[in-house]
């Protein structure tokens, strides 16, 4: 057997065991180092042992997240040919920065993206970028806006940076996601900028909050962030009513959709994120609803100029595409896998009508959860998913709050894998169905999961 016989048998013993295989991890950190050296060896091993190595140490290790039993965060498996397309781009390891680099990068790119916009129902002039995750999507994004929101003030950002800029507001639902704050840190906005929209509406930003927000600076350079799905309650706000708004008053409108935008790829769903299509950039993953491997983040933006101002290279040893676009003209990176392989083959394997059944199926796998365990004793249901997220609490006899003891006694039995949250001051269980492979059984198995925990603790 060489190393690529051996990595192929591993991944296939892995994928068979899901279903047997406790969903969280029972290795100890010992049981992980324990197959490998102590030092850097002083001389190379062989091949195939290395790659054996490696896999004895990692599989104590590994988390089920791969199979249908894992609601704890946002997290989908791989489908069949994403997984590998996946393996085929780590062979051809082809560098997708440029077309004279890797052409099949560079137009295998074009067609995802191409796909992409039609599978979202975006217009299909957007610009796109392929890039590592959503957190890295709302740093690509959101220098567009900030390009776009300064450049309408006479300021080039990309040449004087911050320093002496006009001072830029974000406006921003107060349900956003950390990975939000942090893209404004590293774009030099800093977290002190963001300014939190609320209403009475949990998770939604109310037209009057936005308007009030915005009359309150009518002149200065503004980006307005709102939710395609927050990752407690699946909460997406108006942008029907919101995107004139704010983009009436000159702001540029950017949206998290990191799994929540899939939602427009259904008709049954699409009603949750009506008006999503009028906002000026968007932020989305691959590797959470669309279930590609890891590594597939996607930043859509409505303005290609101010996107590729924001991030386009030029040096003297390039040589650009022609008429093939060169990815890293909308990439933060420059050397890159071909990252949007994989992001094509989950599409091409779905089509328009299995994305949509499989987004429908997550939801209803999560509401079917949701029932399931809000009928148990002790249980109360908190939000009853609306997409496929959902909260419920746990109380023992005494009243006291036991959810946190319930999702470790479930991660324990190792039949599912959940987690915790905070929500209206009470600890809560998060249900978060993504995965393609989720089934009715795997829901009886979750449910049953939780009664066992149930009887055990109250
Ligand atoms: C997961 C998530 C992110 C961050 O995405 P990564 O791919 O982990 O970088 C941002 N926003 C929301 C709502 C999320 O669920």
């Amino acid at each position: 057997m060489d190393a690529l016989d051996i990595a192929f048998a591993e991944a296939r013993r892995y994928l068979a065991s899901l279903d047997t295989r406790p969903v969280a991890s029972r290795g100890t950190p010992g049981e992980m180092r324990a197959p490998l050296p102590t030092h850097l060896p002083e001389h190379g091993l062989p091949t195939t042992e290395v790659v054996r190595a490696i896999a004895a140490a990692a599989e104590p290790g590994l988390t089920g997240n791969a199979g249908g039993r894992f609601f704890a965060w946002v997290k989908g498996g791989a489908l069949p040919a994403a997984l590998a397309t996946d393996i085929m781009c780590s062979a051809w390891d082809q560098n997708a920065v440029l077309a004279s680099t890797s052409p099949a990068g560079a137009v295998l790119e074009e067609v995802a993206g191409r796909f992409l916009l039609e599978a979202l129902r975006l217009p299909s002039d957007c610009s796109y970028a392929f890039v590592t995750g959503c957190q890295m999507a709302h740093v690509t994004a959101l220098a567009a806006a900030r390009h776009a929101v300064l450049a309408r003030h006479g300021w080039d950002v990309e040449a004087k940076g911050l320093q002496g800029a006009p001072v830029v507001r974000v406006l921003a639902n107060a349900h956003h996601h950390s990975s939000v704050t942090r893209a404004l840190r590293l774009l030099g906005l800093g977290s002190d900028c963001v300014v939190p929209l609320g209403g009475n509406r949990p998770g939604r930003v109310s037209p009057d909050v936005l308007r009030t927000a915005l009359a309150l600076a009518p002149d200065a350079p503004t980006i307005v962030i709102l939710n395609a799905g927050d990752l407690n309650i699946g909460a997406c706000d108006d942008f029907a009513t919101l995107c004139p708004i704010a983009q009436a008053a000159g702001a540029w409108v950017h949206v998290d959709g990191a799994f929540g935008l899939w939602a427009n790829a259904s008709p049954r769903l699409a009603l949750l994120v009506a008006g999503v299509e009028r906002a000026d950039s968007w932020a989305t993953d691959g590797h959470k609803w669309l279930n590609t491997p890891y590594d597939c983040g996607m930043a859509i933006t409505r303005d290609p100029r101010a996107h590729s101002a924001a991030m386009r290279m030029t040096a003297a040893y390039l040589t650009t595409g022609g008429d093939v676009r060169d990815p890293m003209d909308f990439t933060p990176e420059w050397s890159r896998r071909a990252r949007a392989l994989p992001a094509l083959a989950a599409l091409m394997e779905l089509g328009r009508d299995g994305l949509a059944a499989m987004i429908e199926r997550c939801c209803d796998h999560a509401a079917a959860i949701y029932d399931g365990m809000a009928a148990l004793p002790g249980a109360t249901g908190v939000a009853r998913p609306t997409m496929n997220q959902g909260l419920i609490q746990f109380n023992a006899h005494d009243g006291s709050n036991i959810s946190d003891a319930v999702i470790a006694a479930i991660n324990a039995s190792g039949e599912a894998f959940m987690s915790g949250g905070t929500w209206d001051g009470q600890r809560v269980m998060r249900i978060s169905v993504c995965g393609w492979n989720t089934n009715s059984g795997d829901v009886v198995r979750t449910v049953a999961a939780a009664a066992a925990a149930l009887r055990g603790l109250r």
